[in-house]
């Protein structure tokens, strides 16, 4: 175990002639718990070896495992009561309660959203999150002020974690008089990557109408302003799976393929076999990809299935102490911890998946190189005392060093 003294320091050697080049060599680490080897990161990137009269920083690594920075791929920081005063929830059911909820947490919250968005999002890089995609509530309870606190956020972690924002209109397009507007103001804001959706054919289906009014609406923005969709699918069954068609034809035929993501798709979740298959052959034709939260046995997506089928998945946090649930800490080595434990995970080779999961799929997902701790890969890794990767999924070890592009940004599981 690590004590105080053995938290990995610093020491400079600058070389007898002055260099434009500078290198930090993070000595005695072992990558993904193998033999003891130096991660040398120039300009953010890792190469082999340190560049000729290169002025170098040595960071001793103390024998620690070297493992990737992790993305997360969907989370709500607008609504979270992180670092907040305890907020008791009520009971709630359907998503039209809950998204009351939603506006009594924001009402009650004694800080503004910016500043508890950077709270948490804080919180995540120092735990090792190196990107994230964040949606914001879109809705007339809240005007933009969601999005902007996040993008005040974003501005104070740049180089930190890169953040993508999804204007969510959680509160539905066709049900909510209003949010139309928002939403393309939101698309000409210049703040979001991704206009966002939700549950078209159940929660946000207008009686007596086609249900594809809202999926219209959106993919018609997405097109018109150069952006991404991420759409919440939280209906099972055809409720969820009709939609899902939709969504991959709208992306084939708009020419959106790769900028198009549904999250939670748990009607896929209820799938096996040939039905799998097939469905994971639609949105993988269509470069259609989800995201999935590990909720539990029966909504966390077969991930492994569907990457074998072409179909990139990442993982998320979702809510984070939200009105939603009370649970969530924004911790992405725990979110593969929860998806081992989801899976029953028990062979090395399940629990390194779940890892792989945390580290890769999101960064797939969010258009990031893969941190994979080679040469030219992204300089972004993370410093833990232990074993091996499946040994750090069951343990959740605390994170002693966190590196960003070749700079140690978080130490202790706090920002530096
Ligand atoms: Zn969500």
């Amino acid at each position: 175990m690590s004590s105080p003294e053995s938290v990995p320091s610093a020491a400079s050697s600058a070389p007898s002639a002055p260099s434009s080049v500078s290198a930090t060599v993070y000595r005695d680490v072992r990558p993904f718990g193998g033999a003891v080897a130096e991660l040398v990161a120039v300009d953010g990137v890792l190469v082999d070896a340190v560049p000729d009269g290169a002025a170098v920083e040595v960071v001793e690594g103390g024998g620690r495992m070297a493992l990737p920075t992790l993305v997360d791929a969907h989370i709500h920081p607008d609504k979270t009561s992180w670092g907040e005063p305890w907020h008791s929830r009520r009971a709630a059911a359907g998503i039209g309660e809950y998204v009351e909820g939603d506006v009594e947490l924001a009402r009650a919250m004694p800080t503004p959203v910016g500043e508890r968005a950077l709270r948490l999002m804080s919180h995540a890089a120092a735990q090792g999150t190196r990107a994230m995609r964040a949606h914001a509530d879109v809705a007339p309870a809240f005007g933009l002020s969601g999005l902007e606190g996040l993008a005040e956020a974003r501005e104070k972690l740049r180089g930190i974690v890169d953040v993508e924002l999804v204007a969510f209109p959680q509160h539905g397009v066709v049900r909510a008089p209003g949010v139309t507007e928002l939403l393309e103001e939101a698309a000409t804001s210049g703040l979001i990557t991704h206009v966002g959706g939700i549950d078209p054919a159940g929660f946000d289906a207008e009686r007596g109408a086609a249900d594809g009014e809202q999926l219209g609406t959106v993919f018609a923005l997405a097109e018109r302003h150069g952006l991404g969709l991420d759409i919440h699918l939280h209906d099972r069954g055809e409720t969820g799976l009709a939609p899902l068609r939709d969504i991959a034809a709208r992306a084939r035929a708009l020419g959106l393929q790769g900028r198009v993501t549904v999250s939670h798709a748990f009607a896929v979740a209820q799938l096996s076999g040939h039905e799998l298959d097939a469905m994971a052959d639609v949105l993988s034709g269509a470069g259609v990809a989800l995201t999935t939260v590990a909720l539990s046995a029966t909504t966390i997506l077969p991930f492994r299935r569907l990457a074998e089928r072409g179909v990139r998945v990442g993982l998320g946090s979702d809510g984070v102490r939200d009105s939603w649930s009370p649970f969530g800490n924004a911790d992405m080595l725990h979110r593969a911890w929860l998806a081992g434990w989801a899976l029953r995970a028990r062979l090395d080779e399940e629990l390194a998946a779940c890892f792989e999961l945390a580290a890769h799929g999101g960064a797939e997902l969010l258009g990031l190189d893969r941190a994979d701790l080679r040469p030219g890969a992204p300089a972004d890794f993370m410093l833990v005392d232990g074993e091996c990767v499946p040994q750090a999924v069951v343990d959740v070890p605390r994170r002693d060093l966190v590196v960003r592009a070749g700079r140690i940004v978080a130490r202790g599981g706090a920002l530096v």
